[in-house]
């Protein structure tokens, strides 16, 4: 499989599953999307830090 983002071909098993015990993967390798997980994280810190105070106060 090629991953739509980095454009590498990688073997399926490193693309997650789209639904549990399902066989249709997303397009974007695990890679490229711990990637954009941390920095999605790295940009929203403070925003999410804000979100979790808030919840706890409730
Ligand atoms: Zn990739």
């Amino acid at each position: 499989m090629v991953c739509q983002r980095c454009g590498k071909n990688r073997p399926s098993a490193d693309f997650y599953p789209r639904k549990r015990g399902g066989t249709a993967r997303t397009t974007t390798c695990k890679m490229c999307v711990s990637k954009a997980n941390a920095s999605y994280y790295a940009k929203n810190r403070a925003a999410v830090l804000e979100r979790v105070k808030a919840r706890k106060l409730v």
